[in-house]
This record gives structure tokens, sequence and C-alpha cells, in this order.
């Protein structure tokens, strides 16, 4: 939990050109557009079973309740700001094992299938690719959001990683344990390739896991800072190609050394500022990046 308190103080610091907004709370109307009217109110009136807290893996509590809906919030209101600024990011979020009737690996509720079904509530014409690149597989992500026809699932993950059992999302790709950046760099041209002949996204999502790290404790891929950060501009350069806006969310990252799984998702962020000095939509002025 430490790595979010660090990673908004290291933006504060180090990128005073971002802008920081507090993360505003997703009301239920918000959460049921993901999740089942009687899993919110269970976990909002602390009604789950003990085994059903053990899967979210965390003890309840009012703070717990309200650390989720403003997890959920920030990633809503990111979307928001990149419909008018182009990117904008959560300094957490990415929760994205949360099922429509159940919390799991540390997720309570699906901040990234909230935000996309808001975007398709919002305009009848959006279509929103999901592009999870945490090191875990989406699959609650994509078990809400199935076989949509304008939300599009695609998830880069290592195979031999939680959870045992993946659900299948429009792309999944699992890699071997050890791949390095040009395995993975290459697997994720051709991932979004694929989606690109089958879906062409008007907004995208980016879970930006810092987990793929070399570094990180649960992580079994083997990616440096260079290719994190070659990962990040494949994803921005393909936002900027498509002139779709861009919203991120951190997702996970365990790094052995606090400090460097900081550093991926502040390579994010200043990689998120980059591509606003590029393609801010005419007439911005100013650096703001809610
Ligand atoms: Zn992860």
């Amino acid at each position: 939990m430490a790595k979010y308190a660090r990673l908004r103080e290291r933006v504060q610091l180090e990128l005073p050109q971002v802008s920081l907004v507090e993360a505003p709370a997703a009301q239920n109307d918000d959460l049921l557009l993901a999740h089942d009217a009687d899993y919110v109110q269970r976990v909002v009136a602390g009604g789950l079973s003990a085994a059903e807290q053990r899967a979210i893996g965390f003890p309840w509590s009012v703070e717990m309740v309200e650390r989720s809906r403003r997890s959920v919030g920030a990633t809503l209101a990111a979307c928001v700001a990149a419909a008018a600024q182009g990117v904008a990011a959560n300094l957490a979020g990415g929760t994205h094992h949360a099922q429509r009737d159940r919390g799991q690996g540390y997720c309570v509720f699906n901040d990234s299938a909230i935000a996309a079904k808001a975007l398709c509530r919002r305009r009848s014409q959006e279509r929103v690719a999901i592009v999870d690149l945490d090191v875990h597989q989406g699959d609650g992500t994509a078990g809400i959001v199935g076989p949509s026809a304008e939300i599009f699932t695609l998830s880069l993950h290592g195979s031999r990683n939680y959870p045992a059992r993946k659900v299948d999302g429009h792309i999944d790709v699992g890699l071997p344990d050890g791949t390095g950046d040009t395995a993975y760099l290459d697997a994720l041209d051709a991932a979004l390739a694929q989606m690109l002949e089958r879906f062409v996204p008007t907004f995208l999502i980016y879970l930006a896991g810092a987990d793929p790290h070399e570094d990180d404790r649960l992580g079994r891929l083997r990616l440096t800072l260079d290719g994190l950060r070659a990962r990040d501009a494949r994803v921005f350069d393909l936002a900027a190609r498509l002139g779709a806006p861009i919203a991120v969310a951190m997702a996970g990252g365990y790094g052995r050394d606090l400090e460097t799984t900081v550093q991926v998702h502040l390579n994010t962020v200043q990689a998120a500022h980059g591509h606003w000095l590029r393609c801010r939509p005419a007439g911005t002025r100013g650096t703001d990046l809610g």
C-alpha cells in the first residue's frame, strides 16, 4: 500500500507540470454498471463472508469501502479528464480481478470495466479497448465484459501467474516465465496489431502494471525499466495514431525494492505527460493533466 502515497509524492515533486486532483468516490449507480446489487450491498454493509473476505486478501473496514469507491472514482474521473484533455491517469486502480459478484486478488470493484461501461453509456458510438499489461491476467474484466461488441479486452500476462484459472477475453497472450524485453515487445506489437484487425477503439483504458519488472516479487517476467518504457511508448503511440483519448490506471507492482516499483509507475505518468504535450487537443493551454 505504501507505493501509492510514495508515487503521489514523487509525481508532485518530480513532475510539477502534472496537476493532481483528489479522487472522487464512485456512487452505487457506477458500481452497478459492472457488479451485482447484492455484492455491492454486502461490500458496503460489511456483509461479506469470511471466505469472500479472504479471497479479496485484506480485512473489511469502513475505510476499505471508501478506498475501493475512490479507486473506481479516480478511473472514472481520469476517463472524463482524458475525453477533454487527451490523457489522464489514476495513481491507483487497475483492480482487474474483481468479478461481477465477488472480489479477489486485492480487488474489490473492477474500475476499468465500470469505466468502460460508463463511457459507452455516455456515448453510444464509443468503442473502448481495455489494454491490460499488468503481469496478471485480467480475469475479472474479461468475465464482466464478456463477448461485448463495444468493449474489447486485451491482456498480456505471465501464463504461470495468478489467477490459476484464466477467463478468456477478446485477446489473451500468456507469456512464459523469464520473458524479457525483446520477446515481450514483439508479443505486444502482435497483440495490438491483431486487435486493430478486429476492433478500432475510440477510447483506450490502459492498465500499466509495474509487476512485469524483473525485480517484482510476484511477476515472473523479466522486463527492465527500459523495456517497460518501450511498452508504455507503444500504447501511447497507438492512442496517438488512433487519435483516441487514453486513461491510465497503475495496477499491480510488488517490487523487492519499493522505489523501483514507484519508478516504473512514475515513468508511466511521465510518458502520459509526454503524450499530452504531443497530442493535446487544439486550443488547450497550460500543462494540466488531471
Ligand atoms: Zn498484477
